[in-house]
């Protein structure tokens, strides 16, 4: 593909570059200090003014309130934004993958009253897949949800759930026939997460946040207007929702690490080792050049992402290759990071002699999960060997 830009799409990056400057928040590098718990309010707040300037749901067609981008300008949104050090959107998962799902799946009448309100973030949403003893084989989960009249009846347990604790809904697989295989008895629902039954139970995590949360479902009653696609064909409304997530989830990323990159050179020009600075260190330099090489090989890799989406119309499995390929260079990053700042490197926010205010020991614990969320690397290498390379199931 060309990567050069086009006069349109320069004065597309120039709009959204002149709009940034004049709109992302002077108070954002206080506030992006605080736990996501706390700031959340104020990211809701920043969607809006997104939403209302319409840039929000950058990828969604025209006709359901998006910007119906063209893959170009999605890469420029995405850069910009990163570039801007803007902050990030409340409702990740309903722009990135939920909307994306209600416009492929849902009725007309899902579409006008959820797609929206995605929009606008004023109503989050979470993802509902993984339980206790269904992560990687997803279809192997015990929810439940029987027929009772014109309601679901839905019992079990979920975790995980990203957002768990701010979503007013969520996209929840459960299990309707029992006894048809794994992959057949399963059903997608549209769950309140405000009715009588839900409960939510916040995890912490080795950061010190509580992205994600434990989600218990007790005799909670769905309307059946709330199954989206077909009933018992929830595998396939649940993989076209993971193959956004693979496939579109590290946009903007690339630059970000760009920041991280940067900032270590500068930093290893500042750091003294073995009687020089660490910047004069041939192992220092060549690790921070590895990185640096991977996070262009990274823009390639999304740009072949977007190529495939804007072709076919959905993310393919070659969305498991940028997947696995930014989540292990955000670790391999972190890790050059701590071997460079030392005992520094492990101080947290808030301590007086910490670099950058803590962001390397939070960045390095973050990273770990990187490999885990959105399908492990084993799972996306298993993907790749089976479905892209044409190689025999593993498992
Ligand atoms: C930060 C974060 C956010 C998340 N957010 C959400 C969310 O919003 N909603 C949600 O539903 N879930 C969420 N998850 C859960 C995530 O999707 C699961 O953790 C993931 O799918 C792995 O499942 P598991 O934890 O049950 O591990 P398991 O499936 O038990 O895997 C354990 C280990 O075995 C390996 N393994 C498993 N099967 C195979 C195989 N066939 N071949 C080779 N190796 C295998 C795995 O790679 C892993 O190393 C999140 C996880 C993280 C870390």
């Amino acid at each position: 593909m060309d990567l050069k830009l086009t006069a349109d799409e320069l004065q597309f990056r120039d709009e959204l570059r002149a709009w940034l400057a004049a709109n992302v928040p002077a108070d954002w590098d206080e506030k992006r200090e605080e736990s996501l718990e706390s700031r959340f309010e104020y990211l809701k707040r920043w969607q809006r003014k997104v939403f209302e300037a319409g840039w929000a749901g950058i990828s969604w067609p025209k006709e359901f309130g998006g910007r119906g981008a063209s893959l170009m300008q999605q890469v420029i949104f995405f850069e910009e934004m990163a570039r801007a050090a803007a902050p990030g959107m409340a409702n990740v998962l309903g722009l990135g993958l939920i909307g994306p799902t209600i416009i492929a799946f849902g009725t007309e009448a899902q579409k006008k009253r959820y797609l929206s309100r995605i929009l606008s973030a004023e109503e989050i949403w979470c993802q509902g897949f993984s339980e206790p003893n269904a992560g990687s084989d997803l279809a192997n989960l015990n929810t439940t949800a029987a027929l009772d009249g014109d309601h679901y009846v839905v019992n079990g347990q979920k975790v995980w759930n990203s957002y768990g604790w701010a979503a007013d809904w969520c996209e929840l697989v459960v299990r309707t026939d029992p006894n048809a295989p794994k992959h057949k008895g399963l059903t997608v629902l549209l769950v309140d997460m405000r009715a009588p039954g839900v409960e939510v139970r916040p995890l912490r995590q080795m950061t010190g946040e509580s992205e994600f949360s434990e989600l218990f479902f007790r005799d909670v009653r769905v309307p059946v207007e709330n199954v989206i696609g077909k009933v018992n064909d929830g595998w396939n409304v649940a993989i076209g929702t993971l193959m956004h997530e693979r496939g579109t989830f590290g946009a903007g990323l690339q630059i970000m690490y760009r920041r991280n990159i940067e900032r270590l050179i500068e930093l290893a020009r500042a750091t003294p080792r073995n009687g020089r600075f660490a910047a004069e260190d041939p192992l220092i330099r060549q690790k921070l050049a590895q990185c640096y090489a991977e996070i262009e090989i990274m823009r390639s890799n999304q740009m072949r992402a977007f190529s495939r989406i804007s072709a076919t119309g959905v993310p393919g499995p070659e969305g498991s290759i940028q997947k696995i390929f930014w989540s292990e260079l955000n670790q391999r990053l972190q890790q050059v990071a701590q071997e460079l700042l030392g005992p520094f490197g492990q101080l947290t926010p808030g301590g007086e002699f910490a670099p950058d205010n803590g962001l390397w020991s939070y960045g390095y614990l973050r990273a770990r999960g990187n490999t885990i969320e959105a399908g492990t690397s084993e799972i996306q290498r298993n993907i790749i060997g089976h479905f892209v390379l044409g190689l025999p199931k593993s498992y």
